[in-house]
């Protein structure tokens, strides 16, 4: 604003406050109503900063302090004091201070019968409350009587004044000790009267303002438990649920629908949940704990919350708010600082975890090139890349493929053919609405299904009506020891005779073998069952299912509904039907209701409760030896009736928010599907919310967070069959006992004249269970003394999952990086070649085995232990360190760490890493960064997974160093081993908002191919790296041109399809990628662009470079493919 304007309000205002003539007063506020009128809130706002409030608060006070207060000053002057106020965040403060609120309450009580003047006495006092403070001062005053006084029952006069009350009123009751007078001059029962008053004569909808500020008066005095009890007392429960219940869905009512949840949830009256005890059920004597009191028993008096309850989150958006005050700002934090946590010499116990650097391998011949083509065994010969959403692999019966079929799964095997945009034909499954019932969905469209289907014999048949009976297998664990029993011979033979039946082969499972191992799998619990899913067998389902699109205000309905027991209990059964504490056997099979089961290998499930003929609440087990996590589930449940749908409430969920509001769904695995030959978990759910709830925890107690809330997730299901068993799990399970199976058939399965593939015992858990090592890499060529020396100068890369059990698609990513190195695809053959690999598959088997979300069976996340581990309380960390310290200590620090993860809040696949510049600049710290020297390859390996991973987006890495996670895997190998490259792979457990899968879920395949995938991303990391040796360069080049053949004859059929991609054409952050990639098939197989942008594409370097690069046959298609990913990263 000019200057010269500045010193003309300035003497406006002083003019203003010093003038006593009333022509002058009226013709500035004239001339500031006019000022103010036009132009934006910053002239308001500078106005203020001039002291404009003063000036307009002093001038009321003058004023309306005379004998006869002068209405034609005043009423301009309030509008102006309504319009700035709103702006003065210091405004209460100021009317305060200059004594402006008592004369406005002494105006307003002289005008209750002039109503003109009341709505301009109550348009400022409306501004002086919006200050907690000077709102309590009006009310220690007298302004709630007086207001009460304005607003009266349905009146057809003056509507507008009433609303305006109504609204200070609100605004007053903010204050905890307005409310408080409030509750103690029974208001609560007043204004619900109020309320329901206006509410009756309101057909028109034109006393929703008044409704709602009646109704935002009571919302604010229920935050005192005092205001509660009083609601409640008044039954406003029942009048104000009698209220919504059947105008949910009108818009216009939105403002009263909306206040009336919140009141409704927060009154609710608050509870323990309905357990004797939040720790866990299962308890394990580990070293270490100081066996605490014993719990206390939980009573009604310990809960008080005042708290804010949440909005309702139907709109929520899902952003997660990170937080800059946890990031490391001490550089001595950050700063690599290799050194060992151990004495040296405890280290040499590692060298026999690394027998590859001392082997003779004596017994090769120097035979170069032998049997290097030749497959002997059973797997190998499988290009097996997993792949998602495809039928590919499942059953695999090569006499089936023929001919051209062959040469196309051939292709599609090829993991260079997947990189991002290679994947837009798969992608091309349609993308079905929303399903109540995702097996019919699945399989509609599943041309294979009948074949299977349809001649299921008469052995099936009978197998099908038992399957309640079978669905959980005895373990032979059990059966050993009472051989004698008949009922477990038949067992056996029923087992036998089912598996020959049945099942036919699944690539890298079998059931006898899983049966095997999961006898030597030790449980707290000492499980006797095995679940039907993992001893069958599970396969990705045919199609990829898209997420779940939310309906709206589903949540309400469903809130309501929680509401509805208190208010109308008349359908409430509230039957205990399952839980793990009773000791008498609960399950009644003769009556209606459905039975649940839980001990078996990573189950989890304590406590069923029938609410409603169709609803069941549900408690998860909190982690052993604790008395909090509770956000897996796996659980068995049978005895369902067809097409009825059922609602189940898991009501003690641990974590504020979910993906589950977002989009995902849970997992559901039918016995009566897998024995008609579908063995498929497959995303279900309906309706499904996450929301806080009204039970809480106890305020006291040994080591529990005070008064914590507890949240519910809600969904509903129509099972695929009657008298079926299904189970239900958080994710799809993937149990110990499931690993150690894979990682034996995959040690038979390799060619072992090429693969070298070791697995050995890295150490014993806590538990009794062993927790495997794996190491992978390629044979050497020969004996010869050139050959062990490449084969031992091989760079390390090291990998770990699993140490949060409940992230069970950590699993499923690192069953893929498995399958993917020890497979016969020429891009694994290189990395084999190249790199000695070491995975530690499962870091926390005892958490996964007993179905525990976070810890160890000490009740600690074992990825907050990496700095000084012990080896007795967390034998997995200490010896997986121990490892990478020894690595170090030879000179062969890994050149990649990476701990696979799962993510509960985000899309999409990600990493975490450390950078010390990238955490100083984001916490803004004084440091200077300018001295620092820092390696930045740390963001290659993100950035190449972006352009090959369809899963993977970088715009959600992160590679800050937070305080909080200072003794996470990836913070700790990062500094103390000075690894740079040492991450964190975040997998979603819902599915992806960009790329190819943009809007699905993620089946296992998908999962399993970003396992693939990373190991592809370490390859290219290698080739671009300056260290590449030209051998590997070149051979490279050779494994491109040899696939070229093939991957012609792809693109030419994808092209088209390519061009019609929904991704190619619309994702935006590769607009340049697509440009060019259209630029070269479009001059590969001579079609003209059917896009404007390719033109300019055409003079583009990139091109160039291809034509004349460095490969021979540069321009080949499937260079084309891999190069690119060079230039373009
Ligand atoms: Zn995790």
């Amino acid at each position: 604003m000019a200057e010269q304007e500045a010193s003309g309000l300035q003497v406006l205002l002083q003019t203003l406050q010093s003038s006593l003539d009333r022509e002058s007063i009226l013709a500035i506020l004239q001339l500031l109503g006019d000022l103010l009128s036009v132009g934006t809130d910053r002239r308001i706002r500078y106005m203020i900063s001039k002291g404009g409030s003063e000036a307009l608060l002093r001038t009321l006070v003058d004023t309306a302090r005379t004998a006869s207060p002068d209405y034609v000053i005043l009423l301009p002057l309030f509008r102006l004091l309504a319009k700035v106020g709103l702006r003065d965040k210091k405004f209460g403060q100021k009317a305060l201070e200059l004594e402006a609120l008592d004369v406005t309450l002494i105006l307003a009580r002289k005008n209750l019968c002039h109503s003109q003047n009341l709505l301009h006495c109550l348009w400022a006092l409306r501004v002086f409350a919006s200050s907690v403070t000077t709102g309590a001062m009006l009310g220690i005053n007298g302004a709630m009587e007086l207001l009460l006084k304005v607003i009266t029952p349905y009146t057809q006069k003056h509507t507008q004044v009433i609303r305006t009350a109504a609204e200070v009123l609100a605004a007053l009751l903010k204050s905890k000790s307005n409310s408080r007078r409030a509750v103690n001059r029974s208001y609560v029962p007043r204004l619900l009267r109020l309320h329901q008053d206006w509410h009756s004569h309101d057909t028109a909808h034109s006393f929703v303002p008044i409704r709602r500020a009646l109704l935002l008066c009571l919302k604010h005095i229920a935050k005192l438990r005092s205001g509660r009890e009083a609601f409640l007392a008044a039954q406003g429960m029942e009048i104000l649920f009698s209220i919504i219940q059947n105008c949910l869905d009108d818009q216009s009512l939105e403002p009263v629908i909306s206040i009336v949840l919140q009141i409704l949830r927060q009154c609710y009256p608050k509870s323990p949940l309905p357990l004797l005890t939040t720790s866990s059920t299962y308890s394990f004597p580990v070293p270490g704990i100081v066996t605490s009191e014993a719990p206390r028993v939980l009573t009604e008096e310990d809960y008080e919350d005042d708290s804010e309850e949440e909005e309702d989150k139907d709109s929520d958006s899902e952003d997660v708010k990170e937080e800059d005050d946890d990031l490391e700002t001490d550089v001595n934090k950050l700063s690599s600082k290799p050194g060992l946590d151990r004495p040296e010499e405890e280290l040499m116990q590692y060298k026999a975890m690394c027998l590859e650097l001392s082997c003779s391998f004596e017994e090769l011949e120097s035979k170069p090139g032998d049997d290097l083509n030749s497959d002997e065994t059973e797997y190998a010969n499988h290009h097996h890349i997993p792949t998602a959403a495809s039928p590919k692999g499942l059953f695999l019966n090569k006499d089936q493929i023929s001919g051209g079929q062959e040469k196309e799964v051939l292709v599609q095997n090829s993991l260079l053919s997947r990189v991002k945009m290679g994947r837009s034909s798969i992608h091309l499954t349609s993308k079905r609405g929303p399903g109540m019932n995702s097996y019919r969905n699945v399989h509609s469209n599943d041309p294979g299904i009948d074949s299977s289907g349809s001649d299921v014999s008469d052995i099936q048949a009978s197998f099908l009506e038992d399957a309640g009976d079978m669905d959980a297998i005895s373990c032979p664990r059990i059966s050993a020891s009472f051989s004698n029993s008949t009922k477990t011979r038949e067992t056996a033979e029923f087992i036998d005779q089912l598996l020959q039946t049945h099942l036919k082969p699944m690539v890298f499972h079998d059931p006898y073998l899983y049966m095997a191992k999961a006898r030597r799998t030790r449980s707290v619990a000492d499980f006797t069952m095995m679940a039907f899913p993992d001893f069958w067998g599970h396969c990705p389902p045919l199609s990829a299912q898209p997420m779940l699109q939310r309906k709206c205000g589903v949540q309400r309905i469903k809130i309501l509904e929680d509401v509805r027991r208190l208010i109308q209990p008349s359908d409430i059964i509230n039957k205990v039907v399952f839980s793990l504490d009773e000791p008498w056997p609960l399950q009644d099979t003769a009556s209606d209701c459905l039975q649940f089961f839980s001990a078996f290998e990573s189950g989890n499930l304590r406590k069923a409760i029938q609410v409603r003929e169709f609803e069941y609440d549900l408690l998860v087990n909190a982690d052993v030896n604790s008395t909090q996590h509770q956000q897996w589930f796996y659980f068995k449940v049978s005895g369902m009736r067809a097409a009825v749908p059922y609602r189940f409430n898991i009501i003690n969920c641990e974590k504020p928010n979910s993906q589950f509001n977002y989009g995902m769904q849970l997992t559901l695995y039918s016995v009566k599907e897998a024995l008609l030959g579908r063995p498929t978990w497959v995303r279900t759910g309906y309706d499904i919310c996450y929301y806080k709830n009204h039970y809480r925890q106890r305020t006291a107690g040994a080591g529990a967070a005070s008064g914590k809330c507890y949240y519910t997730l809600t969904f509903a299901v129509i099972f695929p069959h009657a008298e079926d068993a299904c189970y239900l799990a958080y994710h799809y399970p993937y149990t110990y006992s499931a690993l150690m199976t894979h990682l034996d058939i995959l040690g038979k399965s390799v060619n072992r004249k090429q693969v070298y593939f070791r697995q050995e015992v890295l150490c014993q858990t806590l538990g009794g269970n062993s927790c495997p090592l794996v190491t992978i890499t390629a044979m050497p060529e020969s004996d010869r003394a050139d050959h062990l020396e490449q084969f031992r100068q091989r760079p390390y890369q090291v990998i770990t999952a699993r140490v949060h059990p409940g992230e069970s698609n950590a699993s499923w990513v690192m069953k893929g990086t498995l399958e993917f190195l020890v497979s016969s695809d020429p891009v694994a053959r290189l990395l084999r070649e190249n790199f000695i690999f070491k995975i530690i598959p499962m870091l926390n088997p005892d958490g996964v085995i007993n179905g525990n979300h976070r810890c160890s069976l000490r009740g600690e996340d074992l990825n907050r232990q990496w700095l000084s581990p012990s080896a007795h309380l967390q034998p997995t960390i200490y010896h997986a360190k121990g490892l990478l310290h020894y690595l170090g200590s030879i000179g062969r620090r890994p050149t990649v760490f990476c701990d696979f993860h799962g993510h509960s809040q985000k899309k999409n696949v990600f990493l975490y890493g450390c950078s010390i510049k990238e955490t100083l600049w984001q916490a803004e710290a004084t440091v200077g960064t300018s001295n620092l020297s820092e390696d930045v390859s740390y963001r290659t390996l993100p950035k190449i997974l972006d352009k090959l991973a369809p899963a993977f987006t970088m715009s959600s890495c992160s590679f800050l160093v937070e305080k909080s996670r200072a003794s996470t895997a990836r913070v700790v190998v990062w500094r103390e081993m000075g690894v740079s490259r040492s991450y964190t792979m975040e997998s979603s457990y819902c599915g992806c908002n960009q790329g190819p899968y943009q809007g699905l879920q993620f089946g296992t395949g998908e999962l399993e191919e970003m396992g693939a995938m990373f190991c592809l991303g370490l390859l290219v990391l290698e080739l671009k790296s300056g260290s590449c040796s030209h051998q590997l360069l070149t051979r490279a080049a050779a494994l491109l041109n040899a696939e070229e053949e093939s991957l012609d004859f792809y693109l030419q059929r994808s092209f088209s399809v390519l061009l019609a991609s929904s991704y190619f054409r619309t994702s935006v952050c590769c607009v340049h990628l697509q440009r060019y990639y259209l630029h070269i098939f479009c001059e590969l197989f001579e079609v003209k662009p059917v896009h404007q942008n390719i033109k300019s594409c055409q003079k583009e370097k990139t091109v160039e470079d291809l034509k004349h690069g460095y490969f021979p046959n540069a321009f080949s298609p499937t260079l084309t493919l891999f190069y690119s990913v060079f230039l373009i990263l």
